[in-house]
């Protein structure tokens, strides 16, 4: 007897790679989240006779990514995962917050199977769009055996969840594992691993069931030349719970601002100090507020707010 190749299950949450121009020459000028999750895999003759299923989950421009479509899809990607017959899924999205998605599924889900982010740079209608390519190649990595975790796929590169970050704003390759080693490459189809697929314990959908009008208020506030604490100030006005510092360097910060956000400290609200370089980790040192580690200020914000929604 034959045995089915497994079922790699597709969801669209749109992004440029389903986005569209009135011209093939534009390449920025675009509506992103134009076009269905179906569309973009009938537009890829590779793919056919390939045993795939798509949904929509949702039709965003990633810049616009909310708790409720996170909710939204974190509860799709598990339910496919739990069909016996599905061997992985495959995430459509914008590039603009994919690093915060993927670390989010990773923290929630640290799923057994693989769930594979991908995404374009150009849009679908482009001269000559990345979309397709990207799509075909995140399949294969989700249908890859042995292939677990939360990953992103994109420009022939497979990243970690953790340390996937958007490096470029304009570049085809605008994705880098800027602290870490490639987890594979994808070339002509066949996926080299070059390191590790990701592990974890997974927090489970529960952590992130309650209305998004209940999450905690987590900001980011950014160390410069002559930062003051007054947008610490107004945060603690504003009812914030948690504060990310993205300070310089490792973790320095200004003093007036290190000052509020101490006061911020006292008066209740979780501080993490993390950094506004592209790599490396903060430095836990007494008598400083807390780090981060070596997470990004976007995902120190996910991680506070997932700590903070345990309470
Ligand atoms: N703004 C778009 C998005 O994140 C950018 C992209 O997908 O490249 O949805």
């Amino acid at each position: 007897m034959q045995t089915l190749e497994p079922l790699i299950v597709i969801l669209g949450t749109g992004g440029t790679i389903a986005g569209t121009a009135q011209s093939a020459a534009d390449g920025v000028g675009y509506t992103a989240a134009q076009l269905r999750v179906e569309d973009l895999l009938a537009a890829v003759p590779t793919l056919a006779g390939r045993r795939l299923e798509a949904h929509q989950v949702a039709q965003v421009d990633s810049k616009d990514m909310d708790i409720a479509t996170w909710q939204a899809l974190a509860a799709a990607v598990r339910a496919q995962l739990d069909r016996p017959e599905v061997g992985g899924v495959v995430v459509t999205h914008g590039t603009d917050t994919l690093e915060e998605t993927a670390y989010l599924l990773h923290r929630v889900l640290a799923p057994a199977k693989p769930v594979v982010l991908t995404a374009a740079m150009r849009p679908a209608t482009a001269l000559v769009p990345d979309g397709p390519q990207n799509l075909v190649d995140a399949v294969q990595v989700a249908a890859t055996p042995g292939a677990s975790g939360v990953v992103v796929a994109f420009a022939g590169r497979v990243h970690d969840a953790v340390q996937v970050r958007k490096a470029h704003s304009y570049r085809v390759d605008a994705f880098e594992s800027t602290d870490g080693a490639l987890i594979a490459r994808v070339e002509e189809g066949a996926v080299r691993l070059l390191g590790r697929w990701p592990a974890g314990e997974a927090l489970g959908l529960a952590r992130i069931a309650a209305p998004a009008a209940d999450w905690p208020r987590v900001d980011i506030v950014l160390n410069h030349a002559g930062a003051d604490g007054r947008i610490v100030q107004a945060l603690l006005a504003a009812g914030v719970d948690g504060i990310v510092a993205a300070g310089t360097g490792n973790g320095t910060l200004a003093r007036p601002l290190e000052a509020a956000l101490r006061e911020a400290q006292a008066a209740g609200v979780c501080v993490l100090r993390s950094t506004r370089c592209d790599a490396g980790p903060v430095m836990e040192l007494p008598g400083l507020l807390p780090s981060a580690g070596a997470l990004s200020p976007v995902k120190a914000r996910i991680e506070l707010m997932l700590a903070l929604l345990a309470n």
